[in-house]
């Protein structure tokens, strides 16, 4: 199971700043499993973002947002609410928030910290990948993961080694993650976000909490691990 907890309310809602017309999207799989995501916590944030004088312009509960073709199925339906909100807000770990921003050229808000990816994966099988950082980062870079699609998990814009949008590691064949960052942000509008500084990471966040590691599930990922490797 992809691990996830919600971001601070307040946090939410200043990502959400200038904008007033918001879409949630949840996920049926590990999401609602971890109860940051499901249908009862996607109600539960369109009340509180209600009081917060948001409008709620629709929601959708995927079966898993992880898997592309399903978010596109979802948000077929609901076409005309997307085209008609300023942003969606995605309650989900960090590939489904990735895949949305794949399928949907719109305002992509991660309302969730993924904190671990090991176990069963839903339907993931994609190439969206997911550091487990703790401290998500996608509202910053267009739902584009910075650790994972730059070589040198760079978190404020690139190394100055790129050519032609190529990663320097690999000039033929590796895209430079903050060069398709950058082509997303103009896209959407925001390259504004560019010049936000983030703070550096908190990597204790990136090894799974205390409490995680001592339960069975764990034990059995963990041996899952060991038996993958022999
Ligand atoms: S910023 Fe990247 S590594 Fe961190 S939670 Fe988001 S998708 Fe995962
Ligand atoms: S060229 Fe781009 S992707 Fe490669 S290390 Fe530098 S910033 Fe990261």
């Amino acid at each position: 199971m992809i691990i996830s907890e919600q971001k601070p309310l307040p946090e939410i809602v200043e990502s959400l700043e200038g904008e007033q017309r918001i879409f949630i999207l949840g996920c049926k799989g590990c999401a609602e499993a971890c109860h940051t995501g499901g249908e009862t916590e996607v109600l539960e944030m369109k009340g509180k973002l209600e009081e917060e004088g948001k409008k709620i312009v629709g929601y959708a509960i995927a079966d898993f947002l992880c898997d592309k073709a399903l978010v596109k199925f979802s948000l077929k339906a609901h076409e005309k609410e997307i085209i008609d909100a300023d942003s969606i807000l995605v309650m989900t770990c960090g590939i489904g928030v990735q895949a949305t921003a794949k399928v949907v050229d719109k305002i992509i808000h991660p309302a969730c910290n993924t904190i671990n990816v090991g176990g069963a994966r839903g339907e993931w099988r994609g190439e969206e990948r997911c550091f487990e950082c703790g401290e998500c980062l996608l509202d910053y870079t267009g739902g584009i993961c910075p650790l994972t699609a730059c070589t040198k998990s760079l978190i404020n814009g690139p190394c100055g080694g790129a050519k032609n949008g190529m990663c320097e590691f690999e000039p033929e064949t590796r895209d430079c993650g903050w060069h398709l960052i950058y082509e997303k942000l103009k896209k959407l509008g925001q390259l504004d976000k560019m010049s936000i500084i983030i703070s550096p990471k908190d990597n204790s966040k990136m090894r799974p909490p205390a409490d995680m590691r001592k339960t069975i599930l764990w034990a059995l990922e963990r041996e899952g691990e060991e038996v993958a490797t022999k």
